[in-house]
């Protein structure tokens, strides 16, 4: 935890935060904060800035805080990804988050399982906790929105044209000559298979909306492998 993530019900003043649990344990047994350390903070959806530990017990934390400034920029980036199997997923969604990504769409793709449609992984809480986590770690505060779509062709056709709109378009496939592009630095639409990988049928409709279907190189990655080496690649 390099920035605590604080949460509008932490506040007992308008600048004291009272901090219980595990962001508590964390500032005691691994940082091992004292009186008047100064630490940093960010408000969750908000600004981030710089948090005093002005007293601190058995149970409880409180920190004077001075939150004034922005947080880093996202990156310019929407992430299209199939959904992978829950343990794979939890790290990508980490991944993404603490990398700056603000926009990601879970589909299902032909080689997806149906079942992991029903994991707790999914579950809004706890894609809340692991976004936190991944906040917490690269100093951010803004949430990314996440959002479910269960039909391939559908989502693909009545949705992703204008999700895509004024933005570089690009299927991740390792089996394409063509190789992703380095340093964009423009925004760009990415679409990541599942582990099975895109069938054909899936790439020839992303690219008749224009999608480029590029590859990384002849090393398959993991998703959650693939998404930082083409966000390190592409910004
Ligand atoms: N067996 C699958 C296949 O044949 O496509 C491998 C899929 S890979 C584990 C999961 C996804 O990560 C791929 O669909 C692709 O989007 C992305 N990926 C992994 N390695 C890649 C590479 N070298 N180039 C481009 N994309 C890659």
């Amino acid at each position: 935890m390099n920035q605590i993530i604080l949460l509008p019900e932490d506040f007992i003043s308008h600048n004291r935060v009272l901090l219980k649990g595990r962001r508590f344990e964390h500032l005691v047994s691994v940082l091992n904060s004292q009186r008047g350390d100064r630490l940093k903070a960010g408000l969750l959806n908000g600004k981030a800035g710089s948090a005093f530990l002005i007293e601190r017990n058995q149970n409880y934390g409180i920190l004077e805080v001075s939150l004034t400034e922005d947080p880093p920029p996202p990156i310019p980036l929407t992430l299209v990804v199939a959904m992978a199997r829950p343990k794979s997923f939890k790290k990508l969604i980490h991944y993404a988050t603490a990398m700056g990504v603000k926009k990601i769409y879970v589909i299902r793709t032909w080689r997806v399982e149906k079942s992991y449609f029903s994991s707790p992984v999914l579950e809004e809480d706890f894609l809340r906790e692991e976004m936190i986590l991944a906040l917490e770690q690269a100093c951010d505060t803004i949430l990314p929105e996440v959002f479910v779509r269960k039909l391939f062709r559908p989502f693909v056709e009545d949705e992703l044209p204008l999700i895509s709109q004024n933005t570089i378009k690009l299927t991740a496939h390792p089996y394409s000559n063509a190789h992703f592009p380095r340093c964009v630095n423009k925004p760009v639409t990415l679409a990541i298979g599942p582990e099975g990988g895109f069938i054909s049928y899936e790439v020839e409709l992303l690219e008749s909306l224009g999608f480029i279907t590029v590859s990384l190189g002849e090393r398959i990655l993991r998703v959650e492998n693939a998404l930082p080496a083409i966000i390190g690649r592409l910004f």
